[in-house]
């Protein structure tokens, strides 16, 4: 079905009962429950037309592409990685304010990041949503677990995702049925479960993955052959262009519009959401787009941008921005990674390692005991993703081994002959505790090649954040070292310095929080702006915090969420 047109009116003739803007993980669930509720859709997306069946190059090798498939500033994680866009957009940059850094991943594709997610789907738990009541930190969100359990079910049967229930406080299992079957562990995925996870309370457990290990519906199960970077062909990972559109143009309601870049949500007299302004990326051309209800899901950064440009006689300092929160409370997830060579890896036998992409298995958080008992001094918790293993080789995959050998020649091909696959990598994820000082606003001085203001980004870390990591190197680095590896990363470096840059983990949430009070927070519990009855936000802007669990899935159950709560009022005749 056409995205595009060369009629410069394409996909304006009507007013809909509702446009969603983005197409990712936000506006694809949005657009893919609202049709399947019988409303008429235009979906809106700033960035081209993507097809994963022709254009996922899921089996060319890396000598078949340029510079042998090296990560290049518009392919910044190699060549046949299936972002379009990155951490620079041609023409439309952001700026950083003076003392902070932060980078901003942003796609520019049907779709968006889900094309190449890394696709762990991990549900939050109860606690995650009573943060402030818990333990004092951040806010408490408006809605508990048990709100949201029932559209983490949907989701998860929907699209699909493998794990195990294991009973873990505060790592919610799915009812009977809902998960498919994990993969079993790779060889070194049995090493960390057996010398890591024997030595506390943590525990490696299988990972939740969005990726088919059984048939569902017409999409086949995963052939373990490929990488999901790249997207997958025949739709047995999740991303938005083969799990959701696709039913939602069924319906015949879908009307998409690529290269649409929206700029503003407009307003009737009365105050209501009556459509959006947008520029065709392609001709420069000007629209106005009309629908009974707005619903904003082009990903944290850019759904408070189109908000703080949507300015007006009652809204001067941005729409549905009257409790000032709009662009505030911005946070990614903590990351702190630590490696070790493993001896007991070394020198194996030629096998095959494949499997799914990313890791089998993973370690929830397991110290709420020890936190209970006052013994350590950060309140959230993180998680351990595990990485390793004799993957197809590319550039940089023995650069470890080369550097730690110190050797040359028939040497150095011995060593990485022992070596390869012998490097495993730990890396944790921790929640951030949103701060004063960690926001994004307009920068009055820098516009894109659209004409419109660019987002400028503040970032620091707190105390706390900065504790947590510091536990997150210590305890990695001491648990490598007790089964006996030798732990490659420099674990003496100021612990500022090992922490990811704010941003380059993608997890960017909380520009616009949902909360239960119109005074400190932008949405109400259904992700409706308080200030606009008929204008949702569907992305990670809504939450009300950023927990340790990778934020794509509860994306995906608030997004649905909210979609019935408007065919709802849409039915009902409200908006
Ligand atoms: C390499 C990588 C690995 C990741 N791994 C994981 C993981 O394992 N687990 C996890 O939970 N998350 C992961 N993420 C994060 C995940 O991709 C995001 O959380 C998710 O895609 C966010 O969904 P979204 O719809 O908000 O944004 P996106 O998926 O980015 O979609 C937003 C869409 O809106 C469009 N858009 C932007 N601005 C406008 C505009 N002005 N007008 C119209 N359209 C616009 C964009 O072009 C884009 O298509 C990963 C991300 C990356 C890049
Ligand atoms: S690993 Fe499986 S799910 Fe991922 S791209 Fe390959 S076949 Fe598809």
């Amino acid at each position: 079905m056409a995205t595009s047109s060369s009629d410069p009116n394409f996909g304006l003739e009507e007013t809909y009962d509702a446009i969603v803007v983005g197409s990712g993980a936000a506006g694809g669930m949005a657009a893919y429950a609202l049709t399947a509720r019988g409303a008429r859709v235009l979906l809106l997306e700033a960035g081209r037309d993507y097809d994963p069946v022709s254009e996922t190059p899921m089996f060319n090798a890396p000598e078949s592409a340029p510079l042998f498939a090296e990560a290049t500033p518009d392919k910044p994680f190699g060549y046949f990685d299936a972002a379009i866009g990155g951490w620079t957009v041609p023409g439309e940059p952001y700026t950083v304010a003076p003392g902070s850094q932060f980078k901003w991943f942003r796609s520019r594709m049907l779709g968006g990041r889900t094309n190449h997610w890394g696709r762990m789907s991990l549900r939050f738990g109860p606690y995650d949503f009573q943060g402030r009541s818990r333990d004092g930190m951040g806010v408490d969100w408006p809605i508990g677990y048990g709100e949201l359990a029932p559209y983490y079910d949907k989701v998860e049967r929907l699209i699909g995702v493998f794990g195990a229930a294991e009973g873990i406080e505060n790592s919610p299992d799915s009812p009977e049925g809902v998960l498919q079957p994990p993969p079993k562990p790779r060889a070194y995925e049995y090493w960390v479960t057996e010398a890591l996870g024997k030595t506390s309370k943590m525990r490696f457990v299988p990972a939740h993955m969005a990726i088919l290990t059984r048939p569902l519906g017409e999409r086949p199960a995963c052939f373990y052959a490929s990488d999901c970077m790249r997207g997958c062909a025949i739709g047995a990972n999740f991303q938005s262009t083969t799990v959701l559109l696709p039913p939602a143009r069924k319906t015949g309601r879908l009307v998409t519009r690529t290269a649409a870049h929206v700029y503003q949500v407009t307003l009737d007299a009365r105050g209501q959401a009556s459509g959006v302004k947008f520029i065709d990326a392609a001709t420069g051309a000007r629209h106005h787009a009309r629908a009974r209800a707005v619903v904003l899901g082009a990903s944290t950064g850019e759904t408070a941008r189109i908000l703080l440009n949507s300015k007006s006689s009652s809204f001067q300092d941005g729409l549905a921005n009257s409790s000032g929160q709009v662009g505030r409370n911005l946070t990614d997830t903590l990351k702190i990674g630590v490696s070790a060579d493993v001896e007991a890896l070394q020198d194996l036998p030629p096998f095959n390692d494949e499997g799914a992409s990313l890791f089998h298995v993973y370690a929830p958080w397991w110290g709420y005991d020890e936190q209970r008992a006052g013994r350590l001094n950060f309140a959230k918790g993180y998680h351990l993703e595990v990485w390793g293993g004799r993957r197809e080789p590319d550039v940089g995959t023995m650069a470890g081994i080369a550097q730690a050998s110190g050797v040359w020649g028939a040497e150095l091909h011995e060593a990485m002959r022992r070596g390869y696959g012998s490097e495993v990598y730990l890396s944790a994820s921790g929640e951030m505790i949103p701060n004063a000082d960690t926001y994004c606003d307009l920068d009055p001085h820098v516009k894109d090649r659209f004409g419109l203001p660019v987002l400028r980004f503040h970032w620091k870390f707190g105390a706390h954040d900065v504790e947590t990591a510091r536990h997150m190197r210590t305890s990695l680095a001491e648990r490598f070292a007790g089964a006996g590896a030798k732990v490659t990363t420099d674990v003496s470096r100021p612990i500022e310095a090992a922490m990811r840059v704010g941003g380059t983990v993608i997890h960017e949430a909380g520009t616009c929080r949902m909360g239960a009070d119109a005074n400190t927070s932008v949405l109400d519990r259904w992700s409706r702006t308080w200030d606009v009855a008929n204008l949702y936000v569907v992305d990670a802007a809504a939450f009300a915090s950023n927990p340790d669990k990778n934020p794509t899935l509860t994306i995906l159950a608030l997004a649905w969420r909210a979609a019935d709560h408007l065919a709802d009022a849409l039915a009902r005749g409200e908006v």
